[in-house]
């Protein structure tokens, strides 16, 4: 290159000034790719079909408080109907299937849940409140991992539980809560189908829509009719369905105190029964954990999906020696959360589900500060319509406190300490639920201590809130019974015939 071509700077370098606001611009999902009906029947038998309660309710979206859609509102009678229409289909053909044939529809499912993921992920936050981001990252791959490996299993049950015989059970009648509606749907439908059962599901009333969607998916995927049947309603649908005489076996995911009442319901009936309930879990951070890392795994634990997660990490135990550190860390990470449209790409933490949840949410909050504990919460505006919570952490908390002691579902995190990793054990244990813990500190040894006595179906170490499809999820004491995930999850769907 010669001299010639070199041009001289005739401008003098100008200096870069600072953006005057360093906030996100506005990034919000597109809604046009949801095609919302204006009324919605009961998915029985194959069919879209008008209830014979006549009754419909409003399904709202809860960051705007608009009315989305009217669901029906499936009565006794109505689930009678279901409940003959899924023992026809077990009798007539889904039973005698090979499993082989049943894993293609369960394959088609799952493809169909990857190939229309944004328009389910777009739904799923319009109707629940969650993130988009949440939707999109990770409500819908799992929920569609799960009908993909389930479908792995249709026709390899034998080889799943060797030396017996696996057959199906007959009609599940399943409930599912509004957290996680689409992905509750999937832990339930994909195990029973591939076990060889038909069902009856009945979603949650504030989150009906994306379960209605996966019914046309299924009804596209020509799923023979009346394998799955979908009867929304409230409380009154669900009983109708878990004290229902047709039903073989009840799956329920809820609160405990519902999930009480339904084990009374079905004491000596011979149906059978898992329950996933409650938690209130232990986040338990060592003086040796890397601390940026655990503060993530912290805010993950307890902000995702609003703290509307049955295992979220709501109490933090933190060794003595790390504790203002870590605090200081966390409020400073509390500041950068972005709340608000759960439709924007940016949003951290969305809207609270339902003003119910909220009166709850605000209820156990109040009791925190009552009883003497220290409340935090960042500066954040929250929008006028619509159902909000700040994310909020405690300090100064007792283990007496309510906050400290009842899921408060919510984000809102409970902040005490500990001294040695015995009390550390004996503050985590020291719950009447047992769904999970989390553990963070850079020792293999310490790790392995602790998941052995830590009474919690689910211990993760140096991450927090991590699904598989393949990796078994359940309770203890309070949280339930059974397990889902995993060829633990289908063993409920199974009669092993032959088994020792
Ligand atoms: P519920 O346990 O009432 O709801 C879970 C599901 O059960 C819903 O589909 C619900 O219907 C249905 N249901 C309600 N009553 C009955 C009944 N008697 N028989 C059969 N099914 C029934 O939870 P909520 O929505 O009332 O939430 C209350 C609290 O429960 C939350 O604050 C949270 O602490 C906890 N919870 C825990 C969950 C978990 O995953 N562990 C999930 C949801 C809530 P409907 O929606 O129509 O009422």
């Amino acid at each position: 290159m010669s001299d010639a071509t070199i041009e001289p700077t005739t401008r003098p370098a100008q200096p870069v000034a600072p953006p005057a606001d360093w906030t996100y611009a506005p990034a919000p999902e597109s809604t046009d790719i949801v095609r919302l009906e204006d009324r919605y029947g009961l998915f029985i038998g194959g069919d879209f079909v008008e209830p014979k309660s006549g009754k419909h309710f409003p399904t709202i979206n809860p960051a705007t408080e608009d009315t989305l859609a009217e669901v029906a509102e499936a009565g006794a009678e109505d689930v009678d109907v279901a409940v003959a229409a899924a023992r026809d289909a077990y009798d007539s053909t889904w039973r005698d299937m090979p499993g082989s044939e049943r894993a293609k529809y369960l394959f088609r499912i799952a493809r169909q849940l990857a190939e229309r993921s944004r328009e389910f992920a777009v739904l799923e936050s319009m109707n629940g409140g969650k993130p988009i981001k949440e939707s999109r990252d990770v409500d819908l791959p799992l929920a569609a991992a799960h009908f993909f490996y389930y479908a792995g299993w249709a026709d390899k049950l034998e080889y799943a539980f060797p030396h017996v015989v696996p057959k199906p059970i007959g009609v599940a009648g399943q409930v599912i809560p509004w957290n996680f509606p689409l992905l509750m749907a999937a832990w339930k439908l994909a195990p029973a189908l591939a076990a060889g059962n038909t069902v009856v599901l009945k979603p949650a009333e504030t989150t009906p829509l994306t379960a209605l969607l996966l019914g046309q998916v299924i009804q596209e995927a020509d799923l023979p009719p009346g394998v799955v049947n979908i009867v929304t309603g409230a409380g009154a649908t669900g009983a109708a369905l878990t004290g229902h005489d047709g039903i073989d076996k009840v799956a329920f995911t809820g609160s405990t105190e519902v999930g009480k009442t339904i084990q009374r319901q079905l004491a000596g009936s011979g149906t059978r029964l898992t329950l996933e309930l409650g938690g209130k879990a232990a986040n338990i951070v060592f003086e040796d954990a890397p601390i940026d890392q655990a503060v993530e795994g912290v805010v993950n634990g307890i902000f995702f999906n609003q703290g509307h997660v049955c295992c979220a990490g709501s109490r933090l135990l933190v060794e003595e020696p790390v504790f203002e550190e870590l605090l200081d860390k966390l409020k400073e990470r509390l500041q950068t959360l972005r709340v608000g449209d759960p439709l924007d790409k940016n949003t951290d933490v969305g809207a609270i589900n339902s003003k119910q949840q909220l009166t709850k949410i605000r209820e156990l909050v109040d009791s925190g500060v009552d009883e003497g504990a220290e409340i935090y919460q960042p500066d954040c505006v929250l929008p006028d319509r619509g159902f909000w919570f700040a994310p909020t952490l405690f300090t100064n908390v007792s283990q007496s406190h309510r906050i400290a002691r009842e899921e408060i579902f919510g984000p809102v995190l409970s902040i005490l300490t500990f001294r040695t990793p015995e009390e550390a054990v004996e503050k985590a244990n020291n719950t009447p639920y047992g769904l999970s813990a989390g553990i963070w500190t850079e020792k293999g040894s310490r790790i392995l201590w602790m998941a052995e006595k830590l009474r919690a179906g689910v211990v993760w170490a140096n991450t927090f809130n991590r699904f598989d499809p393949t990796s078994p999820f359940g309770g203890y004491k309070e949280s339930g019974f059974g397990r889902e995930g995993g060829l633990h999850g289908l063993e409920p769907y199974l009669q092993l015939e032959g088994r020792p």
